[in-house]
């Protein structure tokens, strides 16, 4: 088309599709107030810094000239031994979400015969499901948590049908807490049909503490349909330098290699995602630290009368409904940052211990309680 008549100018359009996604709202930083040390609660962020080791490799630096391994070869070798899988069936991407990207693009979309794929995950969940699977041309098929905050996985089996391509399934569920027990997973499993892929997203996998969690690399052993999703932005505070990675099987890896964003893993992110590996010891000991610090804010919030989900993440959920705007900004104006859903609820990060303490303050002093789930 030519643009002759300049009243109507042609403008760029971007697909369809566009108008449907929700906007990826990420998490505000605090408001400053006067006398007050402003503390961040709202994206689910490490409080503390990385390892001393990771900090020690940053400064080395790398050639900043040279592009990066585009296979990332000595993170997947050392996480091959960490985690006692191959190296082949391990895939980088640009966080977990570049490798839940790559996922999608390869089994979701819009068909020949114009019929899209559906794909089906719970919700509430990770704000950037409807994003990315969306962005793929599939349906999204959101299946409504149970009161809890729990997936709802009979639901979610009910709604597999012929179109189903992917399910997504994140335990510790982001924003509710609860996780995914081994028992009602692999009964899931077993009532999709194999064709269909199933994505554990265990961005949070560090932070459990269920006794009978799911653990998505036994999945990934057992059966061929499944993809776990891990990230180094949570446990291994890596969150600014974007590295994250699936595991699966051969007949999927082949594939994700395809489409995979070359060199998505800068030289410097691998190479501090390597060192803290190597000191995973000292990781650990930091995330105990905050599963401590959540052990407390649950049971300060329990102490008050407060029910709040099952915890298993490096956050907690404020079931507060119409009240979560008000609770957000009494919050703020004790210089907390907390992630308001509409009209829904409160996701609240484990922050620094006074953080921590000034919340559990703020919610002794508000009026209400979150509705009992
Ligand atoms: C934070 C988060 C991720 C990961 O993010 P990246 O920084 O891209 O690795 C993935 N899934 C869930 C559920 C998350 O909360």
């Amino acid at each position: 088309m030519s643009n002759k008549n300049p009243a109507t100018p042609v403008k760029v359009q971007p697909r369809p599709v566009l108008d449907l996604l929700p906007k990826y709202a990420a998490g505000k930083p605090p408001t400053a107030v006067a006398g007050l040390t402003s503390y961040k609660m709202s994206s689910n962020e490490n409080p503390l810094p990385p390892v001393p080791a990771v900090m020690d490799a940053i400064r080395e630096g790398v050639d900043y000239n040279r592009y990066p391994d585009p296979l990332a070869t000595k993170l997947r070798e050392s996480l091959a031994g960490y985690l006692d899988v191959p190296a082949e069936d391990i895939v980088t991407g640009a966080g977990s979400l570049g490798a839940l990207t790559q996922i999608l693009q390869t089994f979701a979309g819009q068909n020949d015969d114009d019929v899209a794929d559906e794909v089906i995950y719970a919700w509430r969940s990770f704000e950037a499901y409807p994003i990315v699977v969306q962005t793929t041309g599939a349906d999204a098929v959101e299946i409504p948590n149970l009161p809890d905050g729990r997936h709802d996985l009979d639901a979610m089996a009910a709604a597999v049908n012929a179109q189903t391509s992917v399910v997504l399934l994140c335990t510790p569920n982001n924003p509710t807490g609860p996780a995914l027990t081994t028992v009602e997973v692999e009964k899931f499993i077993n009532s999709v049909p194999a064709n269909v892929l199933i994505v554990i997203d265990e961005a949070y996998n560090e932070f459990v503490r269920l006794e009978d969690a799911v653990d998505g690399i036994k999945m990934f052993r057992k059966y061929p349909n499944v993809v776990v999703l891990r990230t180094f932005s949570k446990a291994h505070s890596l969150a600014n330098l974007r590295v994250g990675y699936s595991i699966s099987h051969p007949s999927i890896t082949q594939y994700l290699r395809v489409i995979a964003t070359p060199f998505a893993v800068s030289s410097l992110a691998e190479k501090a995602a390597v060192a803290s590996i190597e000191n995973i010891d000292q990781v650990v000991e930091r995330v105990q630290h905050l599963v401590d610090e959540r052990t407390r804010v649950v049971e300060g919030l329990r102490a008050i009368g407060w029910e709040v989900p099952d915890a298993q993440g490096n956050f907690i959920w404020l079931n507060f409904g119409a009240d979560t705007p008000d609770f957000a900004r009494i919050a703020d104006e004790q210089a907390l940052s907390v992630r308001a859903f509409g009209n829904e609820g409160l996701r609240v990060s484990i922050g620094e211990e006074e953080a921590n303490t000034r919340f559990l303050e703020v919610c002794s002093n508000y009026p209400k309680r979150p509705a009992v789930s």
